[in-house]
């Protein structure tokens, strides 16, 4: 027995005054929750400089054991609280997560899903596609409705430098391929590093045009504390679209939803569709729905997070029951105050911000 006469293995959950049936789950600053961010893995192929520097994450890097990891049919629990609570959206993402064994499974558990509104929710995954060729069909047949691959660059030796892998540009785009073939919707992600990849802008654009997928440009953000972040080697979502507009004229698409990320842009010319990510330079905070779900089971609510909240150790007690597991759930979600990206700059940098191949994108 625990001093507080609790047994070892149990825990205490405050009572939660939930929203009424049909009203939004709110946190301080009016914000739904509609979004669950699921991190399987905090293993990766690649060492991206600007997400995991090999300098950081190098031969003895301690990745989580397995037995830390959630088990499937834990993430499935956690997914199916959220989901009650207001989630639509689910994106498994990582690490890689195509490294995370069987993932088609969950997949499967997830897809599912059904809103209180009996809506099926919207399970998407962001990869960076080398396993992808092999896996499209069978993440399709699991129930997969859309898929993200990143993609910095076309042209191979900067692509090797920028993923610090021996991975081909041609491996990734036939995971792209095989996605669309299999009928997978696909988004391409860009992440633009200043005097790295900024001139494959415009190639990147080139290449994507009239393929039906859509191209995002993402800033260059200061998640985690190894990449050696610094605002000069921003390029802004302004200067992307000036670069692309001076060579395919641009016309900005209205939002498609609340809490959607990038702004949306079509060629004049009807070639296609692309996307600015500003999280640097024109944050969103305002409209931010995600909540994020670690390997381990941690309930993040920012990016730019310092701590999570533990739902494993929730989950593994023998007395909390799907019910006490959404009451805490909402309960961290209602208290939520996040505003990074709005106060970036003004000195309240977290002293030890969680890092990106933690916790996902
Ligand atoms: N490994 C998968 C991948 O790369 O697609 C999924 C995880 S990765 C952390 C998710 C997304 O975050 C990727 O599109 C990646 O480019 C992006 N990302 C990682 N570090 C970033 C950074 N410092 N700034 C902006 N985007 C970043
Ligand atoms: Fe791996 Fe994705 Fe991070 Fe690159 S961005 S190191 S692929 S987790
Ligand atoms: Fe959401 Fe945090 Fe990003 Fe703001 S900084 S948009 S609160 S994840």
């Amino acid at each position: 027995m625990s001093d507080d006469h609790r047994p070892a293995n149990s825990q205490h959950v405050d009572p939660v005054i939930l929203p009424k049936p049909g009203e939004p789950l709110l946190d301080t600053r009016r914000r739904p929750l509609r979004d669950l961010r699921i991190s399987v893995t905090d293993k990766c192929n690649f060492r991206c400089t600007y997400c995991m520097p090999r300098e950081v994450f190098g031969a003895d890097y301690q990745f989580m054991p397995q037995s830390a990891l959630l088990t499937f049919e834990e993430i499935a629990r956690v997914t199916r609280a959220a989901v009650q609570l207001g989630v639509e959206k689910i994106r498994l993402t990582g690490g890689e997560p195509l490294l995370r064994k069987k993932l088609e499974r969950l997949v499967a558990m997830l897809a599912t899903l059904r809103t209180p509104a009996g809506k099926p929710v919207e399970l998407t995954l962001t990869t960076n596609g080398t396993l992808l060729a092999k896996m499209a069909k069978g993440l399709k047949e699991a129930g997969l409705n859309r898929v993200t691959v990143s993609l910095d660059a076309l042209d191979d030796d900067l692509f090797e430098r920028m993923s610090d892998s021996k991975v081909t540009v041609a491996t990734v785009l036939e995971g792209i391929d095989a996605s669309a073939r299999v009928g997978l919707p696909v988004k391409i992600n860009m992440v633009v590093r200043k005097g790295m990849n900024d001139a494959q802008v415009v190639p990147m654009a080139e290449h994507f045009r009239h393929s039906g997928h859509i191209l995002r440009f993402i800033e260059f953000m200061d998640v985690g504390s190894t990449n050696g972040w610094n605002l000069a080697e921003v390029v802004t979502g302004a200067e992307v679209l000036q670069a692309i507009g001076q060579r395919f004229p641009v016309e900005p698409v209205k939002a498609g939803y609340r809490g959607e990320v990038a702004s949306r842009w079509r060629y004049v010319d009807g070639a296609g569709e692309i996307g600015v990510i500003t999280s640097v330079s024109q944050p969103f905070c305002g409209d931010c729905t995600r909540a994020r779900l670690s390997p381990d089971g941690k309930l993040f609510l920012c990016l730019f997070a310092d701590h999570g909240y533990d739902l494993r150790a929730l989950m593994r007690a023998e007395n909390v029951d799907d019910e006490q597991l959404a009451a805490r759930m909402a309960s961290v979600w209602m208290g939520r105050d996040d505003h990074y990206s709005e106060l970036r700059g003004h000195n309240t940098k977290p002293l030890h911000k969680v890092e990106m191949s933690y916790i996902g994108g």
